[in-house]
């Protein structure tokens, strides 16, 4: 695991994203990192021999820390004095921020693609099922159990208004059974809510 130099707690993620060689890349400000001989690898592939070792031009010891042997890297020009980069003149790495890769592209003659490498946070445990929200669970177990006693009172009072009078000791209440009937459809409703494809 390699921690991004710049953003400590971002670990960067393997990406095939230039030619075939597997840079590591930061998912939060996409600056690549290249381990030893991997950049001169992709200049060689694209200027054809030569340059065996890169050195910087003008290094200046101001870079950041280097991500694998975390002592401080050279700042400088490579290849190009405008392309400044952070070599680790311990480990032989070279950290590329995100807005130099359009230099490094033109310098390998590379045309097209993203100017910026983007990649994804790995998630820590893919295996793991969304946990479902227990809250949402008690709002649904709260519109069912809502439905049903509408649906009881509902029951009720249609019974109390089509039986005889003389055969039951209440009389029919509008009120309850408007209650009811908005119990009802709010349970329902509420038990549909957030299901997928409803509502669209
Ligand atoms: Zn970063
Ligand atoms: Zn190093």
């Amino acid at each position: 695991m390699i921690h991004c130099p710049k953003c400590s707690s971002e670990v960067l993620v393997e990406t095939p994203a230039l030619g075939n060689i597997p840079l590591d890349v930061c998912p939060a400000c996409s600056g690549i990192w290249f381990e030893k001989g991997e950049l001169e690898a992709l200049l060689r592939q694209s200027q054809g021999g030569g340059q065996a070792d890169l050195q910087l031009i003008a290094p200046k010891p101001e870079g950041q820390d280097c991500p694998a042997c975390k002592v401080k890297m050279s700042h400088g020009g490579l290849v190009n004095p405008l392309l400044l980069v952070d070599k680790c003149e311990a480990c032989g790495g070279v950290w590329l921020d995100a807005r130099e890769l359009e230099l490094v592209k033109k310098l390998l003659g590379l045309t097209g693609g993203d100017s910026v490498v983007k990649v994804a946070r790995p998630s820590s445990s893919p295996a793991a099922a969304p946990a479902r929200d227990p809250k949402l669970i008690l709002i649904k177990i709260a519109a069912a159990v809502g439905a049903v006693a509408g649906l009881v009172g509902l029951s009720y009072q249609m019974y109390l208004y089509f039986s005889p009078p003389e055969t039951v000791s209440r009389t029919p209440s509008l009120a309850v059974a408007v209650v009811s009937v908005l119990l009802f459809a709010g349970g329902v409703l509420a038990l549909n809510w957030g299901k997928e494809d409803r509502w669209r």
